[in-house]
């Protein structure tokens, strides 16, 4: 069993962080969506037929940042981003989950605030135990 701590989840941000550098073009990453809030690509290392990861294009190292530090559009244009994934990949009729991992319990592994949407088969229970 992977019993390996996740990051702490909270701020400061840590601009080295994978995801920063996907945002600033340094590492690659297959683009699913973009706009001025929120990009969308597949996850590397795929735990579903479909898993892709929505993030904010802020500073937010989990939800609790995002939600006490960023603007109201912000906000907005996450949430929306999300959404759209969703029914953009065609994932409403079959169902989807939605997964986001705050910290150490969590087992989070990259401290910018991101969404996990699988979708592709039947899900399985809420937790793994
Ligand atoms: P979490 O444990 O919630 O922080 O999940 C981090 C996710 O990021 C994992 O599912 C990784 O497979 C994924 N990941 C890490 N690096 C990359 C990358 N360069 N491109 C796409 N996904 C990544």
């Amino acid at each position: 069993m992977n019993l390996k701590p996740g990051v702490s989840g909270k701020p400061p941000y840590d601009d080295q962080n994978v995801f920063a550098r996907i945002l600033r073009g340094e590492i690659p990453c297959r683009t699913v969506f973009e706009d001025a809030f929120a990009l969308a690509f597949h996850d590397i290392n795929p735990q579903a037929p479909h898993h892709v990861l929505v993030i904010p294009k802020g500073r937010y190292v989990a939800f609790a940042d995002f939600a006490a530090n960023a603007s109201e559009a912000e906000i907005a244009g996450f949430i929306r981003a999300v959404g759209h994934v969703a029914r953009l990949l065609g994932f409403e009729d079959s169902g989807y989950r939605l997964l986001a991992n705050m910290g150490p319990d969590s087992h989070q592994e990259v401290p910018h605030l991101h969404v996990h949407i699988f979708a592709g088969r039947p899900l399985g229970p809420m937790l793994a135990g």
